[in-house]
């Protein structure tokens, strides 16, 4: 074949490839579209023109492999305790979005739109929780929790915890804002710790789907509704996921050992 023909073809078959890109961003989830950034921003097409001849490698598998190996879990925001104005422990709190289970985090990103709206505005205290916090707040007593590590829906980045922002200050104690917040939490169908007594913890919200933590801890994922439609990309987001909780869980394990 002809050098121009085989340049052409090269071509062509990159703006195929391209277009391919373009339309599953589009339509992917806000994760998928988040790894597909990253995905296609990787040497996913080489075009290399030699004098001998065309060259076109698809370096997709490697651009995978890339995925995997992010070090994403150490660019999450976190915060020290009393961040917030009360005692949370002495490890720090993970506070990022990006930590959550990817239909649980779009439910939260709408309650804090939708709480916006309604002129409250949130911060969120915590999000996924490593087991090493989680014992941490087991030992500081009852007022903080009765589960222990693995029991708390928040170490499958399945629950989350937020408080209204007045002027700048967190505000835990008003009971009429807290219960505007929750009702909209339960609009979204989250399951809101207001209703819960021991301990009240009308900051709290989570989701699992139907699910324990029992199916949770062997590893089973919440049923999601119209999931390939929604989050084509749910497996790979949730291994790259489980990926970085563990790292985190190793980085505050080390700290509890010393
Ligand atoms: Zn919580």
């Amino acid at each position: 074949m002809p050098k121009s023909l085989l340049l052409a073809a090269a071509l062509l078959c990159s703006i195929c490839f391209t277009a391919q890109a373009q339309h599953s961003s589009l339509f992917a989830s806000y994760d998928c579209r988040e790894h597909a950034e990253f995905f296609y921003s990787a040497p996913v097409e080489e075009v290399i023109v030699t004098d001998a001849d065309v060259t076109v490698s698809l370096e997709v598998e490697e651009a995978v492999e890339a995925i995997d190996t992010l070090n994403g879990w150490k660019h999450w925001q976190y915060v020290e305790n009393f961040h917030f104005g009360k005692d949370r422990g002495a490890m720090p709190m993970i506070t990022d979005l990006n930590a959550l289970h990817p239909y649980f985090r779009d439910r939260i990103k709408t309650l804090i739109e939708t709480c916006e709206a309604k002129g409250i505005t949130l911060a969120v205290v915590e999000s996924y929780r490593t087991h090493a916090k989680q014992n941490e707040y087991k030992v500081m007593g009852k007022k903080y929790t009765n589960s222990g590590a693995g029991k708390s829906k928040h170490q499958y980045g399945l629950a989350v915890d937020v408080v209204p922002v007045v002027n700048g200050v967190a505000v835990w104690d008003n009971k009429a804002l807290w219960k505007s917040v929750g009702v909209e939490g339960e609009k979204l169908g989250l399951r809101w710790g207001g209703r819960w007594r021991k301990p009240y913890d009308p900051g709290h919200f989570e989701w699992t789907g139907g699910l324990t933590s029992s199916h949770l801890a062997v590893g089973v994922l919440p049923p999601v509704p119209r999931v390939e439609d929604l989050y084509p990309c749910m497996a790979q987001d949730v291994r790259v996921l489980r990926r970085y909780w563990k790292e985190w869980e190793t980085a505050q394990s080390a700290v509890t050992r010393k």
